[in-house]
């Protein structure tokens, strides 16, 4: 280092602001201008002057240094202020020499005095010490011209209008001497000047009027006898011990003020928000020039935390615990909150200042709090961690990330009740194929990886609003709505799944073909479906899952990957004891057993000929289930007397119903093969008769060949009671069983129903068409309706037409409908036949 740049750097130049330098400069020119012409001016001085001018602008310098050096410092923003004695000097100084060397006196006296305390003291450098002085210099020129304006001070006695001079211009040298120390303050630390103004100006006042009074008294003893000055020394001691204590008052005021802000900041629940209010609130409270917080974070790792007094904040992730730089200038504490160590908090003071013990004092204390706010906001950040994940845990799979079966079942039901009643939802169950075999041969290593990859690929084939999870094991779900399903599209329960969704289902099997690599090993997934299309709030997800997986495990057995829900399949598969008992339940409960009644129509009139009374299960939990699905189970059990003598009475309620409104049509009701076993039918029956007050003649029994080929005793019994009764008997699905001629010649009976399956190969089966001709002409000649079941089209309709079949019944009429509905229908049929019928009216005019 060179003598010039080691001089510069203890002259403090070099960190010396530049904005400020400039300053300095304005300031030298100002001072140096002031001085020269300030003793070009002529000085006049008392008449037989005891002193010598020397010894004047000795005193005056003298007054000057004193009041410098036993000025008080404080504390102000990020740097400090001194506050002097300079008005009393200055009040001094123009009683004593000639205004027009003050500003020399004022140069060399403050000059010294800042240059010692910078030397001896170390209390500023240099470059700051001369800058206070050119300070002092250029507001005690303006000082001194303001007082000069109206009087001449040296050497008179005070007069009133002296004194008001005099304090003008202590007044002038306060403010301009503050106004040029805040701006000063404010170039080198960047805080706004108004605001600092008023601060030092308030903090000033006491020692202002102190400071013009105390001038006053010195001028007054120094006129009278300036022995009397030997008396000063304990009052200036005593003054300034009250300046200073004022001084110290206020700053401690201010100080707690701003601990109370800074850690009432603190309190955050987010370490983000915490380390802000940190950097922020020890900026103002230490008047740093930087604050740095170290972070512990939950892994381990640290984040650094910097900010400082121009605003500029930054945070840097870093791996371990950082060292800080620490010199005399910075403040360090590590943060710790009962043991634990949370953090480490860095402040870096103004180089001039250095800290103080009650710097120390206030660090210990606002680290301690802010440590506690860091431990808060980190507990606060885990606590909402662990809750999120426990309630991601709680519906998700762990393996797969999918949904797991508890959410799939909520938000599914949930997705169901959103749906209008009836819009299609479609339901695909998807299994892999001998997932097994990759567990025995490769780990479950590899099969947790094979799930993990197949749920990646069905989640990528999946749409936000649609619901995929994993049911557990290798079984998955998807629900979703039909596209363009809408309650206009509504499908009933019995209807197969459209083909867009078996498609759908097929390009999930075959997403999931494509060789995947495992453990080194590459395969191919192999996977089955079962599909289950059903309208919202037919049947709950429980039961659609049942169905898919009805319908999975059918494909299984034949081989197929894609396989749709056949509900004539689904028997067997149904779990028949719970059935059972929620069939009891039911049979008690009259909301859920209904009938669902289609007519028959007679073919060449459209007179009705009938009424069907079908059974629909409206189950709480299933949905609607067809008779295909339980009425079984109530023939394989105790519960089938209770379950047809709750059929045959609700017919009669209809048929009783149909009767009121003067329509005479029969009513018929399907009986299970068992119930013709039973002694007890024909009593029942006829006991419900009575009771809803129905002729016998008004309802039809139907019963199916099969049981009557058993040739038991007991039927012949029960069916020779029956007749008696006068109910009549139809024999249905006539053409199924093995000797349906025989069958008709053993027992009478007064409807023969052709079976839909006839009615549907009528039309390309000659050998179909064959046995629908011969049951006609039969019942023709056995004086028996025939009525031919399941008349889908207008062309099956022509076709029984021509063959003389009497009657007809079949979607292409009606489809089976509520109960509530029938009595309209059946009227609606009755007057347009009759209009047919009589197609005349006696005025002449035709209706047809
Ligand atoms: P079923 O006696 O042969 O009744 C006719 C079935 O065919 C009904 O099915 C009806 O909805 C359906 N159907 C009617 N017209 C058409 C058509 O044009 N095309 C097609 N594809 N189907 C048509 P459902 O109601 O499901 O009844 C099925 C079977 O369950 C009935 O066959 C009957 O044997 C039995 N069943 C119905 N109700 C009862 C009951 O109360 N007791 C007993 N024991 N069995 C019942
Ligand atoms: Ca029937
Ligand atoms: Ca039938």
């Amino acid at each position: 280092m060179s003598a010039l740049a080691a001089a510069v750097h203890r002259s403090g130049l070099a960190e010396f602001p530049r904005r400020v330098l400039a300053l300095t400069g304005i300031l030298f020119v100002l001072a140096v201008g002031a001085t020269v012409a300030g003793l070009l001016v002529p000085a006049t001085l008392p008449a037989n002057d005891p002193l010598s001018p020397v010894a004047r602008f000795g005193i005056a310098s003298g007054v000057m240094a004193v009041a410098q050096l036993a000025s008080l410092r404080l504390r102000f923003g990020s740097g400090r202020m001194s506050v002097t004695w300079g008005e009393a000097a200055l009040i001094i100084g123009l009683y004593v020499a000639p205004p027009g060397w003050l500003p020399a006196a004022t140069f060399v006296g403050a000059g010294v005095a800042w240059l010692l305390l910078s030397l001896l003291a170390d209390l500023r450098t240099p470059i700051e010490a001369i800058h206070i002085a050119l300070c002092q210099t250029v507001a005690v020129t303006v000082a001194v011209a303001a007082t000069c304006a109206f009087a001449d001070p040296i050497g008179h006695r005070l007069t009133p209008s002296l004194t008001v001079a005099l304090i003008l211009g202590a007044l002038v040298y306060l403010l301009v001497g503050a106004f040029l120390a805040v701006l000063s303050h404010s170039l080198q630390h960047g805080v706004p000047l108004v605001p600092a103004l008023f601060r030092a100006l308030h903090d000033k006042l006491l020692m202002f009027v102190g400071n013009v009074v105390l001038g006053l008294v010195v001028v007054t003893m120094i006129a009278h006898d300036p022995r009397w000055l030997l008396l000063l020394p304990p009052g200036l001691w005593l003054l300034q011990q009250t300046y200073g204590h004022r001084l110290r008052a206020d700053d401690e005021r201010r100080a707690w003020q701003e601990f109370a802000n800074a850690t009432g900041a603190l309190n955050r629940l987010d370490e983000r928000a915490v380390v802000a209010a940190g950097i922020g609130g020890a900026l103002r409270l230490f008047g740093a020039e930087a604050v740095e917080i170290d972070v512990i974070r939950a892994d381990g790792g640290w984040r650094r935390y910097r900010g400082d007094k121009t605003g500029a904040r930054s945070d840097d992730e870093l791996g371990e615990r950082p060292r800080g730089d620490t010199d005399d200038a910075t403040l360090a504490r590590p943060l710790i909150v009962g043991g634990v160590h949370v953090g480490d908090l860095r402040v870096r003071l103004t180089p001039s200042t250095g800290p103080s013990r009650r710097d120390e004092l206030a660090l210990a204390a606002f680290g301690d709090a802010l440590a506690a706010a860091l431990h808060d906001a980190a507990t606060h950040r885990e606590l909402a961690i662990l809750s999120a994940r426990s309630s991601y845990d709680a519906v998700h799979d762990p393996l797969t990330g999918l949904l797991n079966r508890f959410a799939l079942m909520r938000r599914g039901e949930a997705l169901l009740r959103e749906l209008e009643h009836g819009e299609p939802v479609m339901l695909v169950l998807l299994d892999i194929n001998r997932f097994r075999d990759v567990n025995d041969t490769l780990g479950h290593a590899a099969g947790d990886e094979l799930l993990q990859s197949v749920a990646a690929r069905l989640d990528r084939m999946t749409g936000d609003d649609e619901l995929l999870g994993r049911l557990g094991g290798d079984e998955f779900a998807l629900l979703a709505r039909m596209p363009g399903g809408t309650s206009q599209t509504a499908i009933g329960d019995r209807e197969a799944a459209p083909p867009i969704a078996l498609r759908r289902a097929r390009e999930m099997v075959e997403g999931l073909a494509e060789p995947v690599e495992v453990e080194g090993v590459r395969m191919s997934v192999e996977a089955s479906a079962g599909v289950v299309v059903a309208g919202a709030g037919t049947a709950d997800l429980t039961e659609l899952l049942r169905r898919a997986d009805v319908a999975l495990y059918q494909g299984k057995d034949g081989g197929s990957a894609v396989t749709a829900y056949d509900p004539a399949r689904d028997v067997a598969t149904t779990d028949q004891l719970a059935l059972l008992a929620e069939l009891r339940e039911a049979l008690t409960d009259d909301s859920q057993l209904v009938l669902a009644l289609q007519p028959a129509v007679n073919l060449s009139t459209g007179a009705p000929t009938g009424v069907e009374a079908l059974i629909r299960w409206k189950h709480p939990r299933r949905g609607t289930l067809a008779p295909g699905t339980f009425v079984r189970v109530a023939e394989g059990s105790e519960l089938l007397g209770e379950f047809t003598r709750y059929v045959i009475d609700r017919a009669l309620a209809v048929a009783a119903d149909i009767a009121a409104n003067g329509i005479t049509v029969p009513i018929s009701v399907n009986l299970s093969p068992q119930s013709l076993m039973d002694p007890h039918l024909p009593g029942d029956v006829q006991e419900l008769l009575r009771r809803h007050r129905v002729p016998p003649n008004l309802l039809v029994l139907e019963i199916t060949e099969t049981v009557v080929m058993r040739e038991l005793e007991v039927v012949d019994e029960v069916l020779a009671a029956l007749r008696e009764i006068g109910v009549q008997l139809a024999v249905d699905d006539f053409g199924t069983g093995f000797s349906s001629l025989t069958f008709l010649t053993r027992i009478a009976v007064h409807e023969v129903k052709v079976d839909r399956s006839f009615v549907m190969r009528m039309a390309d089966s000659p050998h179909a068409a064959a046995i629908v001709r011969a049951t006609i002409e039969l019942g023709r000649e056995l004086g028996m309706r025939v009525v031919a079941e399941g008349v889908e089209t207008a062309a099956q309709r022509a076709a029984l037409a021509a063959l003389g079949c009497s009657a007809a019944q079949g979607y292409h009429f009606f489809k089976p409908m509520p109960a509530d509905k029938i009595v309209a229908v059946l009227a609606q049929l009755l007057d347009t036949a009759q209009a047919q019928v009589y197609p005349f009216r006696a005025d002449g005019t035709g209706v047809s």
